[in-house]
């Protein structure tokens, strides 16, 4: 018995090895195809979806035959003839389950262990005893069951969003189309009170469009021609016409609700963990059973004394919760994060965040708005519009928010001579154009510098953006980003949750990132950076981190997609609509609300604070239970009225996270 134990213990860990979180790094992670995964003996309850409709009636007859049977006088072989019924009423979940486990290769667990000690208890005439384990066993099941199913349930429905019709508008009028038929540049109508089906542009109507079923905000937009709309988001007031932008399968809403459905797929290290004491436990407590029950009255006698201690045993053996109620808590989280308009790509990022001393900030579009405005012009050799136009041509495609104001500032510029651009974007540092044979620079002093052009100092303290025609300096613009408004509450909510240390990386100049940085309580701070450099500082402290500690990275998941996956977890805030967030990041902030960075580090650290004392409370409890049985002080029933306590009570103490 023993050496088969073994072997399946060894077959068991294997299975859970491949699927453990830590020992793969975020990328294989991301690369690998996604699979569900369902842990033999572990949390895959859908089979029991085919439980017929019967059995819990059976049960509640095993209930009321134990009520009745205890208060009535039977002796000789009547008692176990009667009590035969009740125990085999209780049994007809539990047996099916044990043989579907058989069957599967699981030889170490709950069911099997529970079976056991029931025949062992009504072998040794505690008849009673037996039936009531198997109930015990099948009311700590149910309400296990209940509370994952139903926040698979709560799940489900936050992510009932994915549509199943659109309406294409052809030349003979509407068809009722599905939406993965459409593709970029079909012209679909959204009524009113309908969801949006596909990403798009809205082509033709005014509306108010409401994000909460994705950024779990209730904050309704207005939009018109022009504006880009996302699929998920109801459309509330009147018809729109939208031009579709993106095939169905790279929508968000569809993006968005697989990250959040395969989740499950990439548990904790904590449940690892958990599950793999639960094996040794049982491993341990089988061992301590042969010992009990079998070696001892080999020696001594006494075997039916030393056989009810071994019950005793192999009651404690059985694990209290499927790997302590962890699936659970980490489940609760992501119901919880989904609400708020928050998807993990990992069940895992919750523990990392929970373990986070050290959160490194990008600065533009995280901790400030990310909307810059111009506030001075100064021109050399031109007029400060000349100047604004030359900048503004340059950067006529890029998605910087500094290119965004430039263009503003401009305004119009000539489309012909922008059709004929030739543009590359230097992350960190600006761009370059090529128009005609006249070559634009447009960025910081250091991309200027490396085409070795003298910029002139700022005349004012600020983020210049240089400008050069043919290495000929034409003046800069200085431009401004506001602080977010809750910027500072984030932070300081980050202190209060445990964050050590905060970090602000910025491709920004120092003279306005220093104050900045200081307002803020930064306690670390580099400046004007290149995308290399950040990278570079999020290794530095990645090697230099604590062992336990982790470090997370958040950022708007555009330009620092790349940094953002060195660090133990990347947060990408205002991910709505951006595939780069999507690819890179672990967490999606799908709005641009940064409190929701300390909420979801206290939400971790709350199942991460959970789960651990579960674990200890688990392996305590029964510790303390085992010492009485070996003594023989404890006796049956206490043994499985008690061990059922604390299973619910671990269970009651994952229902409490909020
Ligand atoms: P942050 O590190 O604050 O998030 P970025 O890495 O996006 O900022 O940019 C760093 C610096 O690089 C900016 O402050 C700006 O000087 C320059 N820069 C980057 N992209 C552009 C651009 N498209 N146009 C002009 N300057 C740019
Ligand atoms: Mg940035």
């Amino acid at each position: 018995m023993g050496k088969t134990l073994a072997k399946t213990y060894k077959h068991e860990l294997k299975k859970e090895h491949k699927v453990s979180p830590r020992k793969q790094s975020r990328k294989q992670r991301q690369k690998q195809p996604k699979k569900r995964i369902s842990f033999a003996g572990g949390r895959d309850f859908g089979s029991l979806a085919a439980l017929t409709k019967l059995r819990p009636a059976m049960l509640v007859l095993a209930v009321l035959a134990l009520a009745v049977l205890i208060f009535v006088p039977l002796s000789g072989w009547m008692r176990p003839v009667a009590y035969a019924i009740p125990l085999l009423l209780a049994s007809v979940q539990i047996l099916p389950e044990t043989a579907a486990k058989l069957v599967s290769g699981s030889f170490l667990n709950n069911e099997l262990l529970t079976v056991l000690a029931a025949f062992l208890l009504f072998a040794l005439g505690l008849f009673p005893e037996a039936v009531l384990l198997l109930l015990l066993h099948e009311l700590v099941r149910w309400a296990e069951r209940f509370s994952f199913e139903k926040g698979k349930r709560e799940l489900d429905e936050i992510l009932d969003i994915l549509p199943d019709s659109a309406n294409l508008i052809t030349d003979n009028g509407i068809a009722r189309v599905r939406p993965e038929e459409l593709v970029p540049g079909d012209v679909i109508l959204v009524c009113a009170g309908e969801r949006i089906p596909l990403d798009g542009t809205i082509v033709e109507g005014i509306t108010t469009v409401d994000t909460a079923a994705i950024s779990g905000q209730r904050s309704p937009w207005a939009v018109n021609e022009g504006y880009r709309v996302y699929s998920g988001c109801m459309n509330l007031t009147s018809d729109i016409k939208v031009r579709v932008t993106r095939r169905f399968e790279q929508s968000t809403v569809r993006n968005v609700v697989y990250v959040a459905q395969d989740a499950e797929g990439f548990p904790s290290g904590q449940e690892y963990t958990a599950r793999r004491l639960n094996i040794f436990w049982m491993l341990g407590m089988l061992g301590l059973f042969l010992v009990v029950a079998v070696l001892i009255p080999a020696f001594r006698g006494e075997w039916a004394e030393q056989l009810r201690r071994g019950a005793v045993l192999l009651i404690l053996a059985r694990p209290l919760l499927d790997a302590f109620g962890i699936p659970l808590a980490y489940r609760k989280g992501l119901v919880l994060s989904a609400k708020m308009g928050v998807f993990s790509k990992g069940e895992d990022c919750f523990e990392s965040l929970a373990k986070a001393e050290t959160m490194i900030f990008d600065k533009t579009g995280t901790i400030t708005e990310g909307r810059y405005t111009v506030t001075d012009v100064f021109p050399s050799r031109m007029s400060e519009q000349q100047l604004l136009t030359i900048a503004a041509t340059a950067e006529s495609y890029s998605r910087h928010p500094i290119a965004v104001a430039l263009r503003e500032a401009a305004g119009r510029i000539d489309s012909r001579v922008v059709r004929a651009l030739k543009v590359k974007e230097i992350p960190g540092r600006g761009v370059s154009a090529l128009a005609g044979n006249r070559m634009i620079y447009v960025g910081n002093a250091a991309l200027l510098e490396e085409h070795s052009i003298k910029c002139s100092i700022p005349a004012r303290p600020g983020s210049a953006i240089h400008v050069a025609v043919d290495k000929r300096y034409c003046g800069h613009i200085l431009v401004a980003d506001k602080v977010r408004k809750r910027a500072f509450d984030a932070l300081e909510g980050l202190r209060v949750n445990g964050v050590e240390k905060l970090v602000l990386l910025t491709g920004d100049v120092l003279s306005v990132a220093r104050p900045l940085a200081s307002r803020l309580n930064f306690d670390m701070l580099r400046a004007e950076l290149k995308p290399e450099g950040k990278a570079k500082a999020v290794d530095y402290l990645m090697q230099n981190k604590g062992e336990r500690a982790s470090i997370a990275f958040v950022g708007d998941g555009e330009n620092d997609g790349r940094i953002m996956t060195r660090a133990d977890v990347g947060i990408a805030m205002g991910s709505l609509g951006s595939d780069t967030a999507l690819a890179a990041a672990d967490v999606l902030i799908m709005d641009r609300d940064i409190l929701k960075v300390p909420r979801l580090v206290n939400l971790s650290r709350k199942i991460y604070m959970n789960s651990r004392i579960n674990i200890l409370a688990g392996v305590g409890g029964n510790a303390l239970l085992i010492l009485f049985a070996v003594f023989g002080i404890l006796s049956v029933p206490a043994a499985e009225i008690l061990s059922t306590l604390l299973a619910l009570g671990l269970l009651f103490n994952m229902l409490r996270i909020r």
